[in-house]
């Protein structure tokens, strides 16, 4: 279709929501800041029709630069394109950014800008994005708490014992420490449940070693990112090699960085992250290269947004065994409710057009940190 005016992107705004939460525990700090607050980098995309879409660029400490890229650079980039033309755009606009960095603050504010174009083309197809990417959508999906990390095992058991207690069947842990895996093991139901490990880049090879070869009996599903730096391909290829599944890539550059990965034989499960790699479209090639390469894919979406909302649609799409990503914390009311939130460790796959669900503005009137819009006619 030629682009017509009417689909070209009229406004991109960017605005900040900071959820209060509890975590079962003190809050751990991120990147040398205290992490007091859930905080969402919502995007809210028009278009001259008047389609509005929403996304969600990562995230945390990273938020006031990648809002700086989104408002600086990529937005204007954006301005006045066709909004339906999702992957020229991508190509485009990711090619405009290369040097500014491929895998940051550039790249997750586009992210957040695509996030947005899709929940449009839905909407303007009248149908949610899960029927836009596939045919065996499923109306729920199994789900798995991903525990932040805690300072002592006491409080590992507890939170796993609760997570388990609330139908959780799959506990992801953030510790390093063997202790603390069997702290999980050792919590009550823990043997309905499987465990995963994620470290975040915690070891060196060799540390990784010493602790891959301690943990090979202890039934964990996936061990995740056990190597810095996490580019450091063939060193998690030799970790791969005690037996426990490998997982990684929410802080790989797109798809030829996954590439690498499978290429090395360094993973077992890719792990793409929807509000860092480019969006949505970039996902889906590393899902069709997965597909292709035998890898299995399990999007990275710890997230209470749009980019949440998209991961699930992607996976009831085109994953075969869906498991899908739900910090373990209690949050305050959400602009997403009830879609953000996990049941029984189940998670509902929205059923409206775009995305399904739009923010609730009395909710995000009352948590909002603030906001800028760039138009057609410049700032506002
Ligand atoms: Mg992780």
């Amino acid at each position: 279709m030629a682009p017509g005016a009417s689909l070209r992107i009229k406004s991109v705004e960017s605005s900040v929501v900071a959820l209060p939460f509890d975590m079962g525990g003190p809050t751990p700090s991120f990147a040398g800041r205290p992490w007091g607050h859930l905080e969402i980098l919502l995007v809210r995309a028009e278009t001259e029709d008047g389609f509005v879409g929403w996304g969600e660029a990562f995230g945390h400490a990273a938020i006031p630069a990648t809002r700086a890229a989104l408002d600086t650079i990529v937005a204007p980039l954006v301005i006045g394109r066709d909004a339906d033309d999702i992957e020229a755009l991508s190509r485009d606009i990711l090619h405009a950014v290369h040097l500014l960095g491929r895998n940051g603050p550039f790249v997750y504010a586009y992210s957040g800008i695509e996030i947005a174009l899709w929940d449009i083309r839905g909407k303007r197809a009248g149908k949610p994005l899960h029927a836009l990417l596939g045919s065996g959508a499923r109306p729920e999906l199994d789900a798995y708490a991903s525990l932040l990390w805690y300072p002592d095992a006491t409080l590992v058991a507890k939170n796993t014992a609760a997570a388990i207690a609330r139908g959780y069947r799959h506990i992801k842990l953030h510790q390093v420490t063997r202790a603390d895996v069997l702290a999980a093991k050792a919590a009550p139901g823990a043997e309905k449940a499987r465990i995963m490990l994620d470290v975040n880049c915690a070891w060196s090879v060799e540390d990784a070693h010493v602790m891959a070869q301690s943990l090979k009996e202890d039934g964990l599903l996936w061990l995740e990112e056990p190597v810095y730096p996490p580019e450091d391909v063939h060193g998690l290829a030799e970790i791969r090699t005690h037996g426990i599944a490998i997982a990684a890539g929410e802080n790989t550059a797109g798809v030829f960085g996954f590439q690498s990965l499978i290429d090395a034989g360094a993973i077992d499960i890719a792990q793409p992250s929807v509000t860092k790699i480019g969006g949505i479209g970039e996902v889906l090639r590393v899902i069709a290269l997965g597909k292709a390469r035998g890898v299995k894919v399990t999007p990275h979406c710890p997230y209470f947004g749009p980019g949440f909302l998209a991961s699930i649609h992607i996976i009831a799409a085109l994953i075969e065994e869906p498991l899908v990503e739900v910090l373990w914390l209690d949050m305050a009311a959400n602009p997403f409710d009830p879609w953000v939130r996990a049941v029984d460790g189940r998670v509902k796959v929205p059923q409206g057009p775009g995305l399904g669900c739009d923010p609730d503005p009395e909710v995000v009137a009352r948590y909002r940190s603030g906001a800028s819009v760039l138009t057609t006619q410049g700032h506002a």
